[in-house]
């Protein structure tokens, strides 16, 4: 395939043209030209085993495959006499076949098609890779079109021909001329006939509603709906093809964007208990600190302060990298509730990091005579029993747990504030289930925290729907982690540095490889590490494990173990990833650093550099390695959480950023979010505009607005209705 060309930025590969049958020529006419509606089988040429194929890949109607895009264009091709041809450009001939014969090549298990073509000005060899079967259609000595380039290989000038076309068939030009067009498809259904459906469509796309105000397009130069999804797939010029397709990326952020704020819209109708301003209970926390926030701290306490006396629940995200002091601010939030006489829970992913959340609180709120309680799944049924008794009696003021938390039978009398630690761990849908779950006639506030750095763009679409604080300051004193690629033969000298920090008084990770999906094997990694080092490199310290498969008490027991020093080294699987908050610790070893991601890296040694104490991650390669994995070596070159998120999206690819597929994020069609960053911005603020100027969309382009966008995004929405 060509390197040139006008290229989308569409992720999906499109596969070769240059074989494949075309559409079969037929007479038959479009039954209702009316009707984008229309299944794809009532086109001209396109059958019921042709249509199942489309279905395979989400075109069933007309409509469907009018905005099946292509991501990019062959390179531009003119029609060109064969004695005008010269040797490396691309062109187009229309030639006659003169001979044709089919050879094997030696080396290669190659079969090469040769035809002697001509045209008045003169007579060339065209050749056809393994394409054998042509010879019989060439048989007849039809005219062609072909597409490709004179070259000289071993022998005398030919011409490889890219592309060709059989001109009886009624496409004349389709496949060859001009830019053409190349779609995403599959291996059921190839691009030629994708190109030949969407011709035979293509006068169905005076009928597309464009949902986008003719205001907004006119601002924007943007052509109408029709002739842009015309341009895209067969433009006049590589820049019409351009504006076009970002015209219909913009749409459908447009979209996607009206969606998520009538989303957060509608969950603002509900009311929520306004709380008053600060109290006692708050003020001491602050005061007890042993630390003095950061002016970052300080200003999204703000922030939250002017949610919670707003009287409309408050949706907002907190974000902020590892260490940068989440849980105070979280601590704050559960205490305005509490002070306000009414109740707040802290949800965490995981039931390490609610015990150590739980831990922590214990201390300062028996202190300020508050009653909490922890609630997950691995509880006996009598405590269970207890804790939710108390939540609904409102007994306790504050319970911390995991999902547990959302489950039925879990009431809460008052509940208020509502904290979500590390809620990236929880996926969309569960963000969801919590809001409809903790709240009955008013809502809680909810506060969400993440320590994923998300990129603008991103977030502008994930957490669309929510207000964005972020805390961009570290507090003072820290010293970046140093970041280390440990070959294997290094590897001596690394535990020997690990075992000098153990005997200075530090503390230790060991966090061992990810084996395969699936948490047994990453225990049973963790287990035999565990065993083979307390036999081995680190026999003479005390050593803690900490796995998922661990019952809850004995992860409980190694988490305390190992906060106050007990243990000198905690070998761990990734459930140490989130929130573990042990200042002591120094220095993280990764085994097998390979097979992490770049975000996960990034959490795993957010838990080391949280004190004074200079801190290292040292990360273990299996095998030497010549050139070092150009993530591990961007990744010890940085500390800069948003840095590596955006390194991340462009190395994995934006699909893995949104998990939950279904929640209907994930489905963007044309826009890119890496690529379309300020489209994105500006079609966030047009959609602002809009709910300010016409907050229920009624007016009549905005209600058509409207339902295209719940058309397109509705699932988002009806995450939402769900509550
Ligand atoms: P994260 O944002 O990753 O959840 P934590 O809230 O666990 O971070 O805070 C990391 C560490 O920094 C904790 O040990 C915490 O006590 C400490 N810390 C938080 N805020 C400050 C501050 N303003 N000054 C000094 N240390 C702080
Ligand atoms: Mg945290």
């Amino acid at each position: 395939m060509e390197g040139g060309g006008l290229r989308f930025p569409l992720g999906s590969a499109g596969t070769s043209d240059a074989d494949g049958p075309a559409l079969p020529p037929t007479g038959k006419r479009v039954v209702d030209p009316r009707l984008l509606e229309a299944p794809v089988d009532s086109l001209p040429g396109v059958g019921r085993i042709l249509a199942g194929r489309f279905a395979s890949i989400g075109i069933s109607t007309v409509g469907d495959l009018l905005l099946h895009l292509p991501f990019r264009h062959e390179p531009p091709s003119r029609l060109c006499p064969v004695a005008a041809l010269h040797e490396g450009e691309t062109a187009t001939v229309r030639v006659r076949v003169r001979s044709c014969s089919v050879r094997s090549a030696r080396r290669r298990n190659l079969k090469i098609l040769e035809a002697v073509v001509s045209d008045d000005s003169g007579a060339i060899v065209a050749v056809w890779y393994n394409q054998a079967y042509l010879e019989e259609a060439f048989s007849s000595r039809p005219e062609l079109l072909i597409r490709g380039a004179l070259a000289r290989r071993a022998g005398p000038v030919r011409f490889v021909v890219q592309s060709h076309e059989i001109l009886s068939d009624h496409e004349g030009g389709l496949h060859t001329l001009g830019l053409v067009p190349v779609y995403p498809a599959t291996g059921d259904i190839s691009v030629r006939v994708i190109r030949g459906a969407v011709a035979r469509a293509k006068d169905l796309a005076v009928h597309l509603v464009d949902p986008v105000p003719s205001r907004i397009l006119a601002a924007r130069r943007y052509p109408a709906k029709r002739d842009a999804v015309l341009a895209c797939h067969f433009p006049a010029t590589e820049r019409e093809a351009r504006v076009a397709r970002n015209r219909l990326a913009f749409e459908e952020l447009l979209l996607l964007q009206i969606a998520l704020l009538k989303r957060r819209q509608r969950e603002q109708q509900h009311p929520a208990c306004a709380i008053g301003p600060p109290g006692g209970l708050s003020r001491r926390f602050l005061e007890a600190l042993p630390f003095l926030p950061t002016s970052a701290q300080r200003k999204v306490m703000a922030e939250v302060d002017g949610d919670l006396t707003a009287g409309r629940p408050m949706l907002r995200l907190l974000q902020g990298d590892v260490g940068s002091g989440k849980t105070m601010v979280a601590v704050y939030a559960l205490l305005r509730a509490v002070e306000s006489g009414g109740q707040a829970a802290l949800m965490a992913p995981t039931e390490v990091l609610a015990d150590q959340h739980a831990l922590r609180l214990a201390e300062s709120l028996e202190e300020m005579g508050i009653r909490m309680g922890l609630l997950k799944s691995s509880l006996p049924a009598s405590v269970r029993r207890d804790v939710t008794a108390g939540l609904a009696s409102g007994e306790l003021s504050v319970v911390v747990g995991t999902h547990a938390l959302i489950q039925d039978g879990v009431d809460f009398r008052d509940l208020r504030v509502a904290v979500i630690d590390e809620q990236h761990r929880f996926g969309v849908r569960q963000r969801d289930a919590l809001r409809a779950s903790m709240g009955s006639h008013t809502r809680p506030h909810v506060l969400h925290m993440t320590a994923t750095p998300i990129p603008r763009t991103l977030s502008l679409t994930l957490y669309g729907d929510l207000d964005i604080s972020t805390l961009d300051e570290l507090p003072p004193g820290r010293t970046p982690v140093r970041t280390r690629l440990v070959q294997p033969d290094r590897q001596p000298r690394a535990w020997q540095f690990i075992r000098d920090r153990l005997t200075a008084g530090e503390q230790a990770y060991v966090v061992c490889p990810l084996i395969e999906e699936g948490d047994s094997a990453q225990e049973f990694a963790a287990t035999s590490v565990y065993a083979k080092l307390r036999h081995g490199e680190l026999e003479e310290y005390r050593l803690g494990l900490l796995h998922g498969a661990l019952p809850s008490a004995e992860k409980q027991t190694a988490m305390m173990d190992f906060a106050e020093g007990r243990t000198q080294v905690m070998v761990a699987t990734t459930v140490i990833e989130v929130g573990i908050d042990v200042p002591n610790a120094t220095v993280m070893a990764i085994l097998g650093a390979r097979r992490f991601g770049l975000s996960q890296l990034h959490q795993l040694r957010g838990r080391v550099g949280r004190g004074e104490r200079s801190s290292y991650c040292l990360l273990f390669l299996d095998e030497a390695e010549e050139d070092p994995d150009e993530r591990l070596t961007l990744f010890a070159s940085t500390t800069d959480g948003f840095k590596l998120a955006e390194a991340d999206l462009r190395l994995r690819g934006e699909g893995h950023m949104f998990g939950d597929k279904q929640s209907g994020y994930g489905d963007l069609r044309v826009a890119r979010l890496l690529y379309d960053q300020t489209l994105l911005v500006e079609a966030r603020k047009e959609a602002a505009a809009l709910l300010v100027s016409d907050p229920r969309l009624e007016g009549a382009t905005e209600a058509l607005l409207a339902a295209a966008s719940s058309e397109r995004f509705g699932m988002v929405e009806h995450w939402l209705d769900k509550a």
